[in-house]
């Protein structure tokens, strides 16, 4: 029991001492470093100017049908120099709130930055996004085939082409997604607290909700990681459907860093984010019918009623109540579940701000 709460009180020092390092390293470098030094840039081969906005097909392969699939990369390079962002959506095919985010930007030209250089990916996984489908045609998940290979699978290659030809000229990244399957999630960046520069990318972006998560291997993040390319995965909303809310935090997200890297001179107010260090799901005791009474981003308390599962048949209807206080970071909207699935996420947070210095 000491031992445990010597390791607790060690391990909050530890976080205490990591916090306290990125104020004084925000606070020293706004813009913490800028890779767009040279006046021409080759992306594909292509050159772009300073002060040039261009777009890049990169061939991917050719369907049964003869047509050919490409994969299309937006640069807006600004005069002044900078860093270089890249925003990359639908890596998940079904995933499509990154792609409006992207859409909306483009369209208010609020994607143009004053300083250094967006490179933008609407589409990453065309052949999901064509199906409705999170994956490739032959069911591998894109995110799951980092850092990819040449004459690998679909999924490999086109991982292989955005590591090898797009994330070389980017400083930073932005991911975008949304929950995966029915699972709606409240608007929220993934983090990894054991990262300074995450957690500063993280608290610049400002979502709602914080979310410490170790990168999975095989995923764009981690291997941008590795390549010292820090990557903040955006989650808003859920598969294959719009949603305002996560649309629009998105594009504030998107602002406020490109603020906070000193690419435009003003950005939306921030949030007042909450940073959850502990998730777990609560899951279908059985299987039968899910119905759920409470939204994404609510604050429960231990034993609140959360909904109920019921017997289609009528036989049974069991209450839901929370087993801890937290917020619900997701919400399965799937109403059939079998024994085991994933009902709610409920995520804890950290006893203290970590967005004050
Ligand atoms: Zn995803």
């Amino acid at each position: 029991m000491k031992n445990q709460l010597i390791a607790k009180q060690r391990k909050m020092f530890r976080f205490f001492f990591l916090i306290v390092s990125i104020s004084a390293f925000v606070s020293a470098s706004p813009m913490l470093r800028a890779q767009d030094s040279q006046d021409i840039l080759y992306i594909g081969g292509q050159p772009i100017q300073r002060g040039e906005e261009s777009k890049i097909i990169f061939d991917i392969a050719r369907l049964p049908t003869h047509t050919e699939l490409g994969l299309p990369v937006y640069v807006y390079r600004a005069e002044k120099a900078g860093p270089v962002l890249l925003i990359t959506a639908t890596i998940h095919g079904d995933e499509v709130n990154g792609l409006e985010i992207i859409r909306r930007m483009m369209k208010s030209k609020t994607i143009r930055p004053e300083k250094g250089t967006v490179i933008a990916v609407p589409i990453v996984n065309a052949y999901g996004f064509l199906f409705f489908s999170r994956h490739l045609p032959d069911g591998k998940d894109l995110n799951r085939s980092f850092p990819g290979s040449k004459r690998g699978s679909l999924a490999r290659q086109i991982a292989y082409l955005l590591m090898e030809e797009v994330l070389p000229h980017a400083d930073y990244g932005i991911d975008l997604h949304t929950g995966g399957a029915r699972r709606h999630n409240y608007p929220q960046v993934r983090s990894d607290f054991e990262d300074p520069e995450s957690i500063v990318l993280a608290a610049a972006f400002s979502p709602p909700l914080i979310v410490a998560s170790t990168p999975i291997d095989k995923t764009f993040r981690k291997e941008a990681a590795i390549r010292k390319k820090p990557i903040l995965v955006y989650e808003a909303g859920e598969t294959l459907r719009l949603n305002e809310m996560a649309v629009q935090e998105g594009i504030d997200g998107i602002l406020r860093t490109m603020h906070f890297l000193g690419m435009i001179d003003s950005a939306p107010q921030p949030n007042q984010s909450i940073w959850i260090r502990k998730r777990r799901w609560i899951r279908a005791s059985e299987a039968g019918f899910f119905h759920s009474s409470m939204q994404t981003g609510s604050y429960v308390t231990k034993n609140q009623y959360l909904g109920f599962l019921s017997d289609p048949y009528g036989n049974f209807e069991n209450q839901i109540h929370a087993p801890a206080n937290g917020y619900i970071l997701g919400i399965n909207n799937m109403p059939v579940v079998h024994k085991g699935d994933a009902l709610f996420h409920l995520g804890q947070e950290e006893s203290y701000d970590a967005t004050e210095p």
